[in-house]
């Protein structure tokens, strides 16, 4: 007998345009995979009213993110519609070595990052079936004034362009399939 993890750690980033639905597909996979974990990033945004520091996001001001950098705390970091995010290194690394399946939601520039760093990464990009339905959902969620949600779908659109760069692309048409598709994908990637 060893105390050894029973399956293989894995890193899977789930990225893909603000509003396609990231968090809830994370949310899925998390719920489906019992051995799974959440990374916490750290942003320089403000919280919206429903977030909880430490839960959603660690949230810091630009010094403090800057320190991170300087530091080498972050495994990627990226600046996205103006403010800095962040995967902190460290938290990554203990859980995968304890045989858990990490999920970063995180965007393009930062996904590139970290198969950079983690060549075994499962990196999925994940497109919302059509860019009017994109608009639809930013708009719905409600979170963002104008102006924002303009600089999400301009920043949507040379994220999307980006895409053959991932390993696998899931079209995020309906949650269960969607959630089912990429639980998949990680099972393979792990076997
Ligand atoms: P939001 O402000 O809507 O929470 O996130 C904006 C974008 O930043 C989303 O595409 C989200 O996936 C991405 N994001 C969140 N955390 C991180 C992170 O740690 N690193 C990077 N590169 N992107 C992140």
């Amino acid at each position: 007998m060893t105390d050894g993890p029973s399956q293989r750690g894995l890193v899977v980033v789930i990225a893909g345009p603000s509003g396609v639905g990231k968090g809830s597909v994370h949310r899925g996979v998390r719920d489906a995979l019992p051995d799974s974990a959440l990374s916490v990033s750290v942003t320089t945004r403000a919280p919206r009213p429903s977030e909880v520091d430490g839960v959603d996001y660690r949230f810091v001001d630009r010094a403090t993110f800057e320190a991170m950098i300087d530091r080498g705390e972050l495994l990627e970091w990226a600046e996205y519609a103006g403010q800095l995010y962040g995967t902190p290194r460290d938290p990554v690394r203990e859980l995968v070595t304890a045989g858990q399946v990490v999920v970063l939601d995180i965007e393009v520039q930062g996904a590139l990052q970290v198969k950079r760093h983690l060549p075994d990464a499962l990196l999925v990009f994940l497109v919302p079936p059509s860019f009017e339905e994109l608009e639809h959902r930013l708009r719905g969620r409600g979170t963002e004034d104008d102006e924002a949600i303009a600089r999400r779908l301009r920043a949507a659109r040379q994220e999307i362009d980006q895409q053959d760069a991932f390993d696998v692309v899931v079209v995020n048409d309906d949650l269960d399939r969607c959630v089912d598709e990429v639980i998949a994908l990680i099972e393979d990637a792990r076997s």
